[in-house]
């Protein structure tokens, strides 16, 4: 006979958004399930993230939710005594020419509107910042100096552990493959090896979110693009700041990259294409690490004596507008959504949870209504964030 088993709360997916989810429903009090189909919790596109977090946006909701990641993140260990891998040191963002200068300084107004410390530091202060960083041209750059980097490898099992001690059950390699609505109600979803009820379904099924919609009758447009990461072999730590390069590179085939070096001395890196990868495809292609390595030389010579050690592919899973979907859905009651996290889903995933909580458990979003606003479900979704 197929199980049958009663919960408070659903979550569908186990990654860098539906593990802190499940956490913060638990810490509600809420009875919690979380259904993953692959083997542990941040396996999807949560390890492809390189880790870095920042509140640095352009959008207030992003900057809100990812402002609550980095109080909550930055202050894990201590607060909870697992390990999450955190790095402080800000980010930073190099310039090189005036148009950039502009725009990147004309974004402070709101970043401060919402207490961001940023700030344009003068080209000797950002080759402090980034020793060895290519000078000829450098006119200096953004610095925000509370954002880090966090391991995507840890933060999930962290969440998980601090999920498990307050109850949730953590079901792996089991795919929602239906929703069980009635009338204008969510009542529960059914998998390959049972039916799970409760009155609240939080959909965090990341690239794979438009599939929910399709099963639920409802649009959910989020259309996945592919992009690129490697880490290198540890050397000895000598940068404290992420770094984002946002030219276009002139092979052509790159609109910016960033990198950082983590906790254990790697550098990790990624960039953006010019021509978007769009799709479900993750397999490696063999352009990437000669073009991102003729870029990062260009940047910082010195990493031509980095040795290498993995590359691999992962999905952003975009929205049209690049923001993410993060509301309760008025069509369906008790159903919450929070997808469409495009490149910033591992910083997001913390202060997304606490806000899911806070639509589940209070029926309101948490966030100043402008933020809020933005990350509606079903908005018009015209319109492209500045930063995505
Ligand atoms: C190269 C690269 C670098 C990146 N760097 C960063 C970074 O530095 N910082 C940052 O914030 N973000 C970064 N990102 C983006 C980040 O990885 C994603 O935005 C984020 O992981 C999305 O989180 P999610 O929870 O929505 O999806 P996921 O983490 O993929 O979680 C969704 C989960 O749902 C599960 N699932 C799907 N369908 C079902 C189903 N029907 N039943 C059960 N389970 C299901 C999946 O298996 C998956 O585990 C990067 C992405 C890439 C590709």
């Amino acid at each position: 006979m197929a199980e049958r088993r009663v919960f408070d709360a659903i979550v569908v997916g186990g990654g860098s958004v539906g593990v802190p989810a499940a956490y913060d429903l638990a810490l509600r009090g809420l009875k919690v399930l979380v259904l993953e189909r692959r083997p542990a919790v941040g396996q999807g596109d949560n390890k492809a993230a390189i880790g870095g977090i920042r509140a640095t946006h352009s959008d207030p909701a992003k900057i809100v939710l990812c402002s609550r990641s980095l109080a909550r993140m930055s202050t894990w260990k201590e607060t909870h005594g697992t390990d999450v891998g955190w790095k402080p040191g800000g980010y930073v963002f190099p310039v090189y020419d005036e148009a950039l200068e502009r725009t990147l300084i004309g974004l402070f107004p709101i970043q401060r509107r919402f207490d961001l410390e940023i700030d344009w530091v003068d080209a000797r202060t950002m080759a402090e910042l980034v020793p060895g960083i290519n000078p000829e041209g450098l006119r200096g750059g953004t610095y925000s100096p509370n954002d880090g980097q966090l391991s995507p490898l840890k933060v999930p099992v962290a969440f998980q552990r601090a999920a498990q001690a307050l109850g949730a059950t953590f079901r792996f390699n089991e795919r929602v493959a239906a929703y069980d609505v009635e009338g204008d109600r969510i009542r529960g979803v059914r998998t390959d090896r049972g039916r799970y009820e409760a009155p609240v379904v939080v959909i965090a099924t990341g690239a794979d979110a438009a599939g929910d919609g399709a099963l639920l009758g409802i649009d959910i447009p989020v259309v996945p693009d592919s992009h690129e990461a490697g880490i290198t072999a540890p050397m000895a730590p000598f940068l404290n700041p992420l770094v984002v390069d946002l030219r276009p590179g002139p092979e052509g085939k790159t609109a910016n990259f960033y990198f950082g070096q983590n906790d254990e001395g790697q550098i990790i890196f990624c960039y953006t294409p010019r021509e978007l990868f769009v799709g479900h495809d993750r397999e490696c292609l063999s352009e990437f690490l000669p073009i991102l390595a003729a870029r990062m030389i260009s940047l910082l010579p010195r990493m031509r004596h980095a040795l290498v050690r993995r590359v691999w592919r992962g999905l952003y899973p975009m929205t049209p507008d690049g923001v993410p979907i993060v509301d309760n859905v008025p069509e369906i009651a008790g159903l919450t959504l929070a997808v469409g996290m495009c490149g910033q889903g591992f910083m997001l995933g913390p202060g997304v949870g606490e806000e899911v909580a806070a639509l589940v458990v209070d029926g309101r979003s948490s966030l100043p209504d402008e933020a809020h606003e933005k990350i509606r479900w079903g908005r018009n979704y015209a319109g492209v964030e500045a930063l995505k």
